[in-house]
This record gives C-alpha cells, sequence and structure tokens, in this order.
C-alpha cells in the first residue's frame, strides 16, 4: 500500500498531523497499536502551566525561559503564536468546542478540588479567570448511587479551601440498575450510554434540580455526551442552576468524544485510520525509511514518501524502559536519555524525575536519528519527543500539537 504519509500513533500528535497533512491534500495513514493518552483527558489542553517551578500567567512569555532543549525552544519561539492560533483552528474545524486564549491561561477545577491554569478547555467544563475566586459560595456535589469514581470527599476539602460550602448528594437512576450489579460496569462509559439517550437527561435534571434546591451551583461528574455531542449543552439547559462538570476517574467520557471527533475529520478528509494495528519494524536505504511493516498486515508493506513517528511516550509504549536499557522499539532509533540507570529517576517521586524528559533524538528539522544521522523522511512528533516534563509543566497537549503542526509544515514544504 502506497501512500503520501504514513503515520505511526494515532493519538493527539498523530491526528493532528494527519488532519493538517490530509487538509492539504496528502494521502494518509495513521497505524494506531491502541488508544491513546486523549482516553484520560481532562478535558483542558495545556500549553505552558509551570516554568521555573513558578506558576505561568502566560505560556507564550514564559517559554522564553524554557530550556533551549525543550521542544518549544526547538520548534523556535518565533513559530510558537502562529502555530497556536492554527492549532486552536484545527481542533475548532474538527469540531470542537474550546474555550482559551495562548498568551493567558485560565483555570480549571481538577477532581481533587484544585484550581490548575491551562490553555484551552472543552466549553461542557466551567473556564476560571482567576485562580482564587469562585463564583459561588454552597454548592452541591451529586454523584450516582454505586458510582465509585468520583471523589466527592476530595472536591468538597478543595472547595473549602476557596471557601465553599458544598454538600455531596447521591442520585438514584433506574437506567443504571442493569450496571449497577456489577461494580466494574457502573464505570463513566457505561453512565455516558445511558445519558446519551435523551430521556435519562430529562429524569436526572428533574432529581437535580429538586436535590439543588438552596445551593448556588451543581457539580457533576463529566459524564455525557460519549457519542451524543449535544447532550452536554442540553443538561445544562434542563438544569435551573449553573453546572460546572468535573472530571472523573478515567476512562474519560469527553477525552473519548476527542478523540472520535479528531479521528472522523481525518477520515472525512479521505485519511486511512487503522487502528488496531502495531507498526513492527521499517526497511531503510541509503538514510531513508521506505516502508513499514506491521502485525496484521505481515507481508503486505505500507510505504509512503514521508513517515511520522507519534507513538507516545513510556505509557503508549513509543519508548521503553527495561531494568537496562531505554529504547525506541520500533526502528531502534536513537535516545535522548541517560544510559545509567541511576540516573533516571529520583527517589523523591514528587521531584523532576529525569526520565520523563527522554525521548527519541532529532535532529533541528524534528528527523529521527539513527545511530547519530538523521533519515532523511521519518519525522517525530508529540509525547515521544524527549526535552520536558509535561507533567510537571503542565505541556502534554501544546507540545503533542504545536510538535505535530511543525513536523507537518516540514513535509509540506
Ligand atoms: C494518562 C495521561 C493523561 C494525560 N492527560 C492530559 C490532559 O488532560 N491534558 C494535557 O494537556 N495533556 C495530558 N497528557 C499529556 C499527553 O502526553 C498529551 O496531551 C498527548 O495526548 C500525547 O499525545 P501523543 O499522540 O503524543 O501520544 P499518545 O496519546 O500516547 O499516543 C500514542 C499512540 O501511538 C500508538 N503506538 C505506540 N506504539 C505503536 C506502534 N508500534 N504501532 C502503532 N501504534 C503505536 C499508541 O497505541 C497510541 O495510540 C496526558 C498524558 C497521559 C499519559
Amino acid at each position: 500500500m502506497k501512500f503520501d504519509n504514513i503515520i505511526i500513533g494515532g493519538g493527539l500528535s498523530g491526528l493532528t498531523c494527519g488532519i493538517k497533512l490530509a487538509e492539504q491534500g496528502k494521502k494518509c495513514a495513521i497505524v494506531s497499536s491502541g488508544q491513546s493518552a486523549i482516553h484520560f483527558f481532562s478535558g483542558s489542553f495545556d500549553l505552558l502551566g509551570k516554568a521555573n517551578g513558578e506558576e505561568v500567567t502566560n505560556p507564550l512569555e514564559s517559554m522564553k525561559s524554557l530550556p533551549e532543549n525543550h521542544p518549544y525552544k526547538r520548534v523556535g519561539l518565533d513559530k510558537i503564536e502562529r502555530l497556536t492560533n492554527d492549532a486552536l483552528h484545527l481542533l475548532v474545524r474538527s469540531g470542537l468546542n474550546l474555550n482559551g486564549q495562548a498568551d493567558r491561561n485560565h483555570y480549571t477545577l481538577t477532581p481533587m478540588g484544585v484550581m490548575k491554569p491551562t490553555w484551552l478547555t472543552l466549553s461542557d467544563f466551567t473556564s476560571f479567570d482567576q485562580k482564587d475566586s469562585f463564583p459561588w459560595k454552597k454548592a452541591v456535589i451529586l454523584n450516582f448511587s454505586g458510582f465509585l469514581d468520583f471523589h466527592t470527599l476530595f472536591i468538597k476539602d478543595g472547595l473549602k479551601k476557596l471557601d465553599v460550602q458544598a454538600q455531596i448528594k447521591t442520585v438514584s437512576m433506574k437506567q443504571f440498575e442493569a450496571i449497577r450489579k456489577n461494580p466494574s460496569e457502573m464505570r463513566s462509559t457505561n453512565i455516558a450510554k445511558e445519558f446519551d439517550k435523551e430521556n435519562a437527561i430529562e429524569e436526572f435534571a428533574q432529581k437535580a434540580n429538586v436535590l439543588s434546591d438552596g445551593f448556588d451551583v451543581v457539580i457533576l461528574p463529566a459524564v455525557f455526551g460519549l457519542f451524543n455531542k449535544t447532550i452536554a449543552d442540553k443538561l445544562k439547559e434542563k438544569i435551573e442552576k449553573p453546572v460546572l462538570l468535573l472530571p472523573a476517574i478515567p476512562p474519560s467520557v469527553p477525552g473519548i468524544r476527542t478523540q472520535i471527533t479528531l479521528r472522523e475529520r481525518f477520515q472525512e478528509l479521505g485519511g486511512t485510520y487503522l487502528l488496531g494495528d502495531n507498526v513492527e519494524e521499517g526497511v531503510f536505504e541509503n538514510g531513508r525509511l521506505l516502508e513499514i511493516r506491521t502485525n496484521n498486515h505481515g507481508d503486505i508493506k505500507f510505504e509512503a514518501d514521508q513517515f511520522i513517528l507519534a507513538s507516545g511516550s513510556f505509557y503508549s509504549k513509543g519508548i521503553v524502559a527495561t531494568h537496562d536499557k531505554l529504547y525506541e522499539p520500533i526502528f531502534g532509533l536513537d535516545i535522548d536519555g541517560d544510559s545509567n540507570r541511576e540516573k533516571w529517576f529520583d527517589e523523591k517521586i514528587f521531584n523532576d524525575q529525569a526520565f520523563m524528559h527522554y525521548g527519541v533524538k532529532t535532529d533541528q528539522k524534528f528527523r529521527a536519528l539513527m545511530n547519530g544521522e538523521p533519515v532523511e523522511n521519518l519525522y517525530v512528533a508529540g509525547s515521544v519527543l524527549g526535552g520536558a516534563n509535561p507533567l510537571k509543566e503542565g505541556s502534554g497537549a501544546g507540545i503533542s500539537l504545536l510538535t505535530s503542526l511543525h513536523a507537518a509544515e516540514q513535509i509540506l514544504k
């Protein structure tokens, strides 16, 4: 099979790159072994939440203080602002409704009841301008009977620090009787499937209106709108008080919907999306990647002019660490990381962990290095790149979106 571009990995990076290339008329395929980090998505795309240990107000300004090997610095700060606009427009064109801007972080309330700075937030969730001012004084936190993935006590404690008086209440729904019989079935996605049917929303809203009498705001787990993209808005219309949705324990309902929305956009543009297929090896000649082989397709080779590696970090096995080595498992690309295992981690778990900065080594054009030499037509994007600790910095989605667009631009030049 021959394509213009083949992307390895169908997470946020692979899909962004694929959409950008397909929008420009490229015949693209994405091969993805499994689900991605978007299934754990909080609902917010982070750009830069912390730099040098300090909370960031203006991510574009604070990027100047990042180390030279940080992906943002390597993309080039002169390009970043334009790429943040391009990323936002690409997501909106794909069908996502988002709030936020790159030169001013806003805040969202986390499931731990803490305000966190971020860049773009899905419109399901509430964005706050200020970190320490919560607009409501009395909150009711509603959970579903038997749903263990929404930690209401953490939220209540967090709200107390914001001077908010909160009360926890439980709602029973007859629609959930079947899934409640087995606690492992009482998960956010199964609840969301019930709510995708609009009559369940009607019944729930009536109960929520009774239970929220005397409160200023209703706090709920974000289990609305798995396939039905309008259901969260309908819920908000039917509940008489303001509704604040908070992420529950994954799988994330808004995350899965985001993944589906981006995948649909890619496919509508003519892209081929192969899910559940693992890229196992590649054939190289004269510093170029000629073809890749996948688990499901055996001897059928996938050829392309350019390839993009967007296989994620440790979590997605884009890079792998065993007790004695760190490696990139498909092609054996060079790794930007320490060969001495003792330097990989700090025993103090909350410190900046060195291994979080490891990734595939690239040249200035984000082409992968193999034995010290760039592979002419193999670009690298997203969290498989090293040079940042997205968890500490709050930069995960930003790095994925911007490096993917940058890689696509190198290809389109
Ligand atoms: C659990 C978790 C939650 C996160 N939540 C947020 C958040 O809420 N907000 C935020 O800003 N950032 C978040 N991040 C940061 C996250 O890294 C980025 O936001 C981004 O989603 C990463 O996208 P990616 O495409 O680079 O990698 P991934 O999402 O990891 O996707 C990589 C894909 O490559 C595939 N793959 C790997 N190897 C192969 C192979 N050999 N063949 C074929 N396919 C392969 C995997 O199956 C996977 O689908 C989170 C990260 C994690 C790990």
